[in-house]
């Protein structure tokens, strides 16, 4: 059983399935698999163009709509309220659903109007069309101004793993509820190589992987979203739900230890990380 992350702004299984790159009937399948195996929680976006594969998998499973979380992203260049709005009900539309449990915006952008945008998000909370909204890729200056304009996101979705450090979003966001979904918890298979993870992994009889997924998994209000496209991955992944609270103080201080400025996205458009 994956627990969740509970917070009066939000309740999210801690451990979901990112699917970028999960397309056409081989993405079917994998999201197929993952529901088969127990996950409950679904990262798709816009950008992705997969949300007709995701949507056709949660169909195939035969598992109600309630018991599936279900996140997506509207693009940088969407963010004008009408071009929200439309991105939201194409997604809506492609995932054949009602409703998204949570709505991204996916990267902000620099000419964005901030109040307008956090209004759109709002608004179609209150319509129910989405049950909560958040962000993505935001660094601390735009929450901060988020806070300031009253608006009260419930995520940030951002890269972090073991060779990247978020303490200073992880300590503005836990006080406030919002809960923090690491994205790329695997810095993209790179971990698999490290031997500080690796000797970790056979103290456990587990993978070096499975040591990363478990760190993030320990930690209070954090949520992992690794993509996995074969079976066995996915259950690795499930399984290290188990391992989070066996990882013990020397296993936490080696990871600690680890470089933490190895970024694995960071495309032009991305903003000022430090600002
Ligand atoms: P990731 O989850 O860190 O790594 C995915 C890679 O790791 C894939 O090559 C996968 O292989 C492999 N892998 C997964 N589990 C494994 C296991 N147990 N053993 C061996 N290999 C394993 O990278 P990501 O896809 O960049 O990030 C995850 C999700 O985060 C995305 O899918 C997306 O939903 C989200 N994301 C969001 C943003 C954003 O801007 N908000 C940016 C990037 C990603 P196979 O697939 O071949 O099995």
């Amino acid at each position: 059983m994956v627990p969740f992350v509970q917070t009066p702004r939000i309740s999210i299984p801690k451990l979901g399935l990112g699917t970028w790159k999960l397309a056409g009937a081989e993405g079917q399948a994998a999201v197929e698999s993952a529901l088969a195996l127990g996950y409950r929680h679904l990262d798709t976006a816009d950008s992705y163009g997969n949300e007709e594969v995701v949507g056709a998998a949660m169909a195939a499973s035969g598992i109600t709509r309630g018991e599936i979380f279900l996140t997506s992203k509207v693009w940088w260049n969407n963010l004008a309220p009408d071009a929200i709005r439309r991105s939201l009900e194409g997604s809506l539309r492609k995932l054949g659903t009602t409703y998204l449990d949570l709505f991204l915006v996916h990267w902000p952008a620099p000419d964005m109007d901030l109040p307008a945008v956090a209004r759109t998000m709002q608004a179609a909370r209150d319509e129910g069309l989405v049950r909560r909204w958040g962000v993505s890729n935001f660094p601390l200056g735009l929450m901060l101004r988020l806070e300031e304009i009253g608006a009260e996101p419930a995520c940030l979705q951002v890269e972090y793993h073991a060779l990247l450090s978020q303490q200073r979003l992880l300590d503005w966001c836990r006080p406030r509820g919002i809960a923090l979904t690491a994205y790329s918890p695997l810095a993209r298979g790179v971990l698999a190589e490290l031997p500080a993870l690796q000797e970790i992994g056979r103290k456990h009889g587990a993978t070096a992987l499975q040591v990363a997924l478990a760190w993030l998994l320990r930690q209070e209000g954090v949520v992992a979203i690794p993509k996995a496209a074969r079976k066995q991955s996915q259950q690795a992944n499930l399984d290290a739900v188990g391992l989070a609270g066996k990882l013990d103080a020397g296993d936490v201080a080696a990871i600690g230890a680890l470089p933490k400025d190895r970024r694995q996205v960071n495309p032009d458009f991305s903003p000022d990380w430090n600002a």
